[in-house]
């Protein structure tokens, strides 16, 4: 199985393995052994959890003969400028369809990396994600009629095919830390469109043994989150012929208001993981991810070391209007 996994179609888009660091001074701080598994350490448009799952997704879609990839994300998307780093990188066109209207001014943040990396920008102007995922679909429709051979990604690039990429990362981290000779009880990460829990969730099916895996959900995507994650993991296993079911429970206590408000608690974790270790988290996933870490250490949940899985996601602290609630009292 794990080589099937091994035999999948991949583009190598970042050196790999990622850096796998103990934060002492964090660690001190809140009095639990942390370490930090570095994804927003990589070559390629600046980094984040997304690279892992495009090397699997456009590896198949190169085997496929795309030639265009056509996505989906809110207008700060990680995801997106990921993959239009990548398409840059592999030679592949880019489109790109953003939840909700165009921002005001010049673009900020990941919207101006998207333009630098010559992605092809539409908003959908409107909220509604089935309808955003309904305008990527025809945008795809129409690359094909103009002859084109389009491969359209799901939010977060959370495929079967994408997931894989997370797979492989619980293997590479099991690697790491039998190198390192730790023993973490828990892998912490902060989640949404599904594919990193699911991938992780299928390496650790794969491997039969590592560290539990704890997501929080910063972005309540759908009303049956856990069901939606369950089934992934599910088709991902399959995929390498793994027949497994998969038991999802997600913790929603970091979401705040909604995908996107921004919290108390990740704004407090963001500034102490900068204070302590010089890393940047952002407010949407890692600092909420980060603020569940803090939580869970508080109330004693964790009994040995804790690897929290740094996704990525520090371009958005240039996003225009961000900055202000990260700084409001210093
Ligand atoms: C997309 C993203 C996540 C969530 O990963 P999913 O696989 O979509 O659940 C976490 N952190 C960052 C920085 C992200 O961009």
């Amino acid at each position: 199985m794990v080589d099937a996994l091994e035999a999948r179609p991949r583009a190598l888009l970042t050196p790999l393995p990622t850096p796998l660091e103990r934060a002492p001074r964090l660690s001190e701080a809140l009095g639990t052994e942390i370490w930090l598994k570095r994804d927003d350490v990589g070559s390629l448009g600046l980094a984040g959890n997304k690279v892992r799952k495009l090397e699997f997704a456009l590896g198949q879609a190169r085997q496929d003969g795309a030639t265009a990839v056509v996505t989906i994300g809110a207008a700060q998307s990680n995801h997106a400028r990921a993959t239009a780093a990548a398409c840059a990188r592999l030679g592949l066109r880019c489109v790109l369809v953003f939840r909700g209207d165009p921002p005001a001014g010049a673009p900020s943040g990941n919207l101006l990396l998207d333009r630098l990396f010559g992605a092809e920008v539409r908003f959908a102007c409107t909220d509604d994600w089935i309808e955003v995922a309904g305008s990527a679909h025809d945008c795809g429709e129409q690359l094909r009629r103009e002859g084109g051979h389009p491969v359209v990604l799901p939010a977060g690039c959370s495929s079967p095919e994408g997931a894989l990429g997370f797979a492989a990362a619980y293997l590479e981290l099991l690697g790491q830390i039998d190198e390192h000779r730790v023993e973490p009880s828990t892998v912490v990460h902060a989640s949404t469109s599904g594919g990193t829990h699911a991938g992780l969730l299928v390496g650790r099916a794969l491997a039969g043994r590592g560290p539990h895996i704890r997501g929080f959900d910063v972005g309540r995507l759908t009303e049956d989150v856990d069901g939606f994650v369950a089934g992934l993991a599910r088709d991902t296993a399959a995929l390498i012929g793994v027949e497994a079911s998969f038991e999802v429970a997600l913790d929603a206590s970091q979401l705040g208001e909604r995908y996107g408000a921004f919290t108390t608690a990740a704004t407090e974790a963001i500034r102490l993981v900068a204070e302590t270790e010089g890393v940047a988290l952002d407010p949407v996933y890692s600092g909420k991810g980060m603020a569940g870490l803090i939580a869970d250490a508080a109330q004693g949940r964790y009994d040995g070391p804790v690897v929290f899985w740094h996704t990525g996601g520090g371009p958005s602290l240039f996003a225009r209007g961000w900055a202000e609630p990260l700084v409001a009292d210093r």
